[in-house]
């Protein structure tokens, strides 16, 4: 049985008021879950002492330690008992150029480390526009996911086309299904059919209060990886009581 997993993803921003988001985690039989930058971690992580929400990070490095300036080790991240960690956003991607090599590295690496990796795939509009993102998406899996073999049942996958993605233009909740139904089948193909059924797929892209509830009511969408409705801490709340709603 999946349960419903609500996760803001903070970028290079600070929520506004993170109580209200504690107070909905708490009152609501859903999974919550906030990625804010790393020099706010351990800040965040005490505001939350004692509630129900888990505090994740938005990247790290594939090697634990080493010449890498300006990078973030797993084993600091374990060090402030983060485990959640969000790999390949479609910004590392596409601005900061990451590779589906280095994604598989940092795949690798955070499992072997039993960490919980949120693994981000999604097409570009022009993959999507010449029907290539059924493609597109299966090679970001394969690659991501390829010689993995312990610890499947921390993976986490996250659905992101890079056009919905801070745009407003939201994948209608029958796209966004086809595509995570997609993805399911895949994961089954590289893992078998017991672990894909039981995998968290996530939706992301232009998530708000409005539109999450007809996205959660799909059969394959386990939840919303929200990036600009998570960092007003009322907005947030609403869409995790959502999520419950969903999830009962
Ligand atoms: C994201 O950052 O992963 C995201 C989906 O952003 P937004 O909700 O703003 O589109």
């Amino acid at each position: 049985m999946r349960r419903i997993l609500i996760a803001g993803n903070w970028k290079m921003n600070v929520i506004d008021n993170i109580l209200p988001v504690a107070r909905a985690a708490e009152e609501n039989r859903v999974d919550v879950a906030v990625f804010p930058p790393f020099v706010y971690l351990e800040r965040i992580i005490n505001e939350l002492k004692g509630s129900k929400v888990v505090v994740g990070a938005q990247n790290m490095h594939h090697q634990e330690s080493g010449p890498y300036t300006g990078e973030t080790s797993p084993k600091f991240l374990l060090e402030m008992n983060v485990k959640h960690v969000i790999i390949g956003h479609s910004e590392r991607r596409h601005v900061f150029k990451e590779s589906d090599e280095e994604i598989s590295l940092k795949m690798k690496k955070a499992l072997s480390l039993n960490m919980n990796p949120i693994l981000c795939v999604g097409e570009t509009e022009s993959e999507r526009l010449s029907n290539k993102h059924k493609s597109s998406v299966e090679n970001q899996l394969k690659i991501g996911l390829g010689g993995i073999e312990n610890n499947l049942k921390n993976i986490i996958i996250a659905y992101e086309p890079v056009w919905a993605i801070g745009t407003g233009n939201t994948a209608t909740p029958n796209d966004a299904e086809e595509m995570h139904s997609f993805i399911r089948e895949q994961i089954s193909y590289i893992f078998g059919r017991n672990v894909a059924s039981e995998m968290i797929v996530l939706y992301g892209g232009s998530v708000n209060e409005e539109n999450v509830k007809d996205l959660l009511r799909k059969d394959n969408i386990d939840g919303a990886l929200v990036g600009g409705a998570s960092l007003k801490g009322d907005k947030f709340a609403k869409i995790i009581e959502i999520g419950g709603k969903t999830n009962i």
